[in-house]
């Protein structure tokens, strides 16, 4: 792949490097791990105000529907058409949002693009007979496509937008879902879907005097156009006079950086820990490219993308770009001297090697684009790749050359504090008109706290309860003593870097076994005590190298930050071992079973 230089093993010690990813390590360990930040509610509930949409009066609901779905991103979207299609017309989506787009809809900011390939991330696009106009789409198109969808499909017909739901309780006697919301409404559900995404919920740093700084104040997903001019694509004329800070580094940040680099009157980047940044390489799509398509074109390349993300060696990479390389790279198995598997360790062992190779490859390229050499020396990432999000970017590096950019390296400490008009950090203070924070979403929080509401299975028991030890599930779908209630998103499922693809599974098989319970002519379908056992033996059956892996890796939310096996939901595993293409296929095989193993049919 042009553009991603590998290192020569020749070239570097490994033992120097271990050694020195553990002390960048150690350094950014923090002793609340997710503790540490500030949630966007009491009185920080005005980061979580819609800056897009008015909010509109209407009638509360009070009604029966056959399915409620919750959240309209691309989960419930492709749960609501995967129902649509097996002949489920009653299908209602509440959402937090003015609009369908979930992520989509929130994260408008600067620079906001899809980093995986969008012919196999936008989900449906044969069925909509869309073809995106990039390699890589910018945010306003995928918002524009969930729209598309939304409208194609008819789900506008029963939508509530700007809805929090506030209770999901199960009514046996009725064998229906009793659903409140902010906005007064109370209804029935038959099924609920709970598709309200993993990285919704905007959280702030836990900086010391937060509340005191006196300027423009503002999280990524809920970016003040009013305040900076301009648009998704940049002039942001009413930063021209002012002096800007963002606090992160992290995907958002390197994408948006660049943006507002051109335009205010000076930027201080305020890095924890700095992020590896790959070349983009952007292109429009080729029409005559585009014609050519056979059918069933993008299931295949989403096909064909997923193999190699799992480590098969795949004849061709349709895909091709920077991810399916580091991929590729990182997973490729070597081979084997007489046809015996090649043992774990020295898989490992490879593996690590190449990460050191493309780390190195990726390092030296900081140092080839940056001139500053304190800056560049600062903007290096020292952990294995996949420890944080690796970004593409061809604008963010090069923003350190401009003389109105600052880099702010707070060595792994982050912002000491703010004033009413600063940010210190060490004994320095920072004036600045307005503080962007590029700081994330909650992750591996309880799941109430982040989706706003508890859900009340059989006999009251709540969700929080029955996950207190750690997550239990059959196929991270359903869950016993809810029936009636499908999880969508990373609980005991898989995770494929193209998580649309993921979400398009899950859906065809929720939406599978919705049509037999109600082809049965029963009410309600449960996860038996014995099919989630089941689960979590085959769970607990695969080694727990990724456990070790996270462990030492730089904390971040995807090691929970830094605290591997604490915290509740962490006790059981979160995810399958055996990689998405075995799941999709423990899917389809139960599927074409059609015994429904593990679940039982009720009422
Ligand atoms: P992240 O959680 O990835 O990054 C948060 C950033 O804030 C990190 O750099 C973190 O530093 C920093 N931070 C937190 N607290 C402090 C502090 N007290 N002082 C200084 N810095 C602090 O959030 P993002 O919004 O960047 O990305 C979230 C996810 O959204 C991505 O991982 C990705 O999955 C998704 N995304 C996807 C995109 C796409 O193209 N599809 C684009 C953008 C985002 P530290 O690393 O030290 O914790």
């Amino acid at each position: 792949m042009e553009g991603i230089a590998h290192a020569d093993r020749s070239r570097f010690d490994p033992d120097a490097l271990r050694t020195k990813y553990r002390e960048e390590r150690d350094k950014r360990l923090h002793p609340d791990g997710n503790g540490q930040y500030v949630r966007t509610d009491g009185r920080h509930a005005r980061f979580q105000d819609d800056p897009y949409t008015p909010v509109r009066a209407r009638e509360a609901r009070r009604d029966d529907v056959e399915v409620l779905i919750v959240g309209g991103g691309f989960s419930g979207l492709l749960a609501a058409v995967h129902l649509k299609e097996t002949g489920v017309r009653d299908i209602r989506i509440v959402e937090r949002g003015g609009d369908f787009g979930g992520s989509w809809y929130w994260n408008r900011y600067p620079g906001a693009q899809c980093d995986i390939e969008s012919y196999i991330y936008l989900p449906l696009l044969e069925e909509t007979g869309y073809i995106p106009t990039k390699k890589y789409s910018d945010a306003p198109e995928i918002f524009a496509h969930c729209q598309r969808i939304g409208e194609r499909y008819r789900l506008y017909d029963d939508a509530l937008f700007h809805t929090q739901v506030r209770e999901l309780r199960w009514d046996g006697a009725a064998s229906r879902w009793v659903v409140t919301t902010d906005r007064g409404d109370e209804f029935k559900a038959r099924f609920v879907c709970l598709g309200d995404g993993p990285l919704s919920q905007p959280k702030l740093p836990g900086i010391p005097g937060l509340e005191r700084f006196r300027g423009a104040m503002f999280h990524t997903s809920r970016w003040d156009y009013s305040y900076t001019g301009g648009g998704p694509d940049g002039h942001l004329d009413g930063l021209r006079d002012k002096r800007v800070g963002i606090i992160g580094t992290g995907a958002t940040a390197i994408q948006c950086v660049p943006y507002l680099a051109e335009s205010a009157g000076t930027l201080c980047v305020f890095q924890r820990t700095p992020s590896s940044v790959f070349p983009r390489d952007n292109r429009d799509t080729d029409a005559a490219w585009a014609a050519s398509l056979p059918p069933n074109w993008q299931r295949d390349r989403m096909r064909n993308f997923n193999r190699i993300a799992s480590g098969f060696n795949e004849a061709v990479d349709l895909v091709n770009d920077g991810l399916t390389h580091v991929m590729s790279t990182l997973r490729r198995l070597p081979e084997s001297r007489d046809g015996a598997p090649v043992p774990p360790d020295e898989l490992e062992r490879l593996a690590e090697l190449r990460d050191f190779e493309l780390m190195e490859g990726l390092r030296a390229r900081v140092d080839a684009i940056v001139r500053d050499p304190d800056t560049a020396a600062a903007l290096k990432p020292w952990y294995r790749l996949f420890c944080k999000r690796p970004c593409f970017n061809d604008g963010y590096l090069q923003a350190f050359n401009r003389s109105n950019v600052t880099l702010v390296d707070t060595q792994g400490k982050g912002v000491a504090r703010l004033t009413e008009t600063a940010a210190v950090v060490g004994d320095r203070a920072y004036e600045l008109d307005c503080l962007i924070f590029a700081t994330g979403f909650e992750v591996g929080t309880a799941y109430p706290r982040r989706s706003g509401f508890e859900v009340f299975g059989r006999n009251g028991v709540t969700l929080t309860e029955k996950w207190a030890g750690g997550l239990r599930s059959l196929h991270g779908l359903q869950t016993s003593g809810f029936p009636n209630c499908f999880f969508l998103g990373v609980n005991q499922g898989t995770f494929t870097p193209n998580f649309s693809h993921m979400l398009y599974e899950q859906s065809a098989h929720l939406a599978y076994i919705v049509a037999e319970v109600n082809r049965s002519g029963r009410q309600a379908v449960e996860v038996t005590q014995n099919g989630e056992d089941q689960w979590i033996d085959v769970l607990n059956s695969f080694p727990s190298t990724i456990l070790k892996f996270q462990q030492d890796c730089t904390p971040g939310y995807y090691n929970n930050e830094g605290k591997v096996d604490q915290d509740g939901p962490r006790r059981t595993p979160s995810l399958y071992g055996g990689g998405s293409e075995a799941f999709f296929q423990i899917l389809s095989d139960w599927r074409a079973r059609g015994d429904m193993a593990g679940v039982r049919l009720t009422g």
